[in-house]
């Protein structure tokens, strides 16, 4: 990959690239923001993607997710990502984790630079308290109806939960709506402060972007000294906090785990999909791991239909 135009840039220069392509970043959810900010990372030369998404491609994703297209609804994202980045830059080495990220695989965020493009607090305090413990610097995001937010984070400066502390159950994409304008307005703001962050340049700004009236604002954010994270306690890290139920990705999909899945028997089903890393149902994706992501109109029925498919 020619990398001429940024390495003409004095901020970037030939050092600065050298440690772009050193680095491995991990991008937690590859949505609207998370497929672009990956996209810009990897065409900007970070040696080693991780793609961290534990959902597959649906219709009412389309307008806003670059990186898919109608061909892949009912693929998993993160292998579809992995293929699309690998085609943008062979140079960089793109790993895809289609996995629910919770505290038991946490070390999954392990990496120099952490993009949080998820869509819940929830899986954002449980990365807060893992970059906190191991020191890792990360950059939030966030993107609602018409506005972004986008926080860079160092070790020693004011965390997530400093600047927001307690916000489960804020409203999101599926209930809010979202403009793919500031989505992808986001996701360039994210890949700036993440390069910055590896080049070594901090801040403790929180930027808020409101693509309709035109409003960018920069917020100062403070450490507070009563931060559980700051002060070592990690509950969501420890399992003390955060719930591992069965989660509702978007509108109509379930997501079941535990269940024995036996894959030469799925092969079987009538227009079954075998792909390298699972099988493609009428109303499912079905992981090797025993995971499936299920279309249905209840819970009841993704549980009734999960039960059909392990048997
Ligand atoms: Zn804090």
């Amino acid at each position: 990959m020619d990398y001429s135009r940024q390495i003409m840039l004095p901020q970037i220069g030939l050092k600065g690239q050298r440690v772009l392509e050193k680095a491995t970043a991990a991008v937690i959810g590859a949505g609207a923001i998370g497929g672009l900010a990956a996209e810009l990372l990897c065409r900007s030369g970070v040696g080693k993607l991780r793609v961290i998404e534990r959902d597959i491609v649906e219709e009412s994703n389309l307008h806003r997710q670059t990186l898919y297209y109608a061909r892949d609804i009912g693929q998993s994202k993160a292998h579809v990502a992995k293929a699309r980045l690998s085609e943008a830059n062979p140079d960089v080495q793109v790993e895809a984790a289609a996995i629910d990220l919770n505290n038991t695989n946490a070390h999954l965020i392990k990496a120099d630079i952490v993009l949080d493009c998820t869509d819940n607090m929830e899986t954002r305090y449980l990365i807060n308290d893992y970059c906190r413990k191991e020191r890792i610097r990360w950059v939030y995001s966030a993107a609602i109806k018409e506005t972004g937010t986008v926080f860079p984070i160092s070790p020693g400066g004011p965390c997530l939960a400093c600047a927001i502390p307690g916000a489960e159950g804020l409203e999101t994409c599926d209930t809010s709506g979202v403009l793919p304008a500031i989505t992808a307005a986001t996701a360039c703001i994210q890949a700036a402060e993440a390069i910055k962050l590896l080049l070594g340049i901090t801040s403790n700004e929180m930027v808020r972007y409101d693509i309709w009236n035109n409003d960018f604002a920069r917020l100062k954010v403070r450490s507070n000294p009563n931060c559980p994270a700051c002060n070592g306690s990690y509950d969501y890290l420890s399992g003390a906090k955060g719930s591992r139920t069965t989660k509702l990705c978007g509108s109509g999909t379930y997501q079941l785990s535990g269940g024995k899945i036996s894959m030469r028997q799925l092969k079987q089903v009538p227009g079954a999909r075998i792909l390298e890393y699972g099988v493609i149902l009428p109303n499912a994706t079905v992981f090797s791991d025993g995971r499936a992501v299920i279309k249905a109109g209840s819970e009841r029925q993704a549980r009734a239909i999960y039960a059909r498919i392990t048997g």
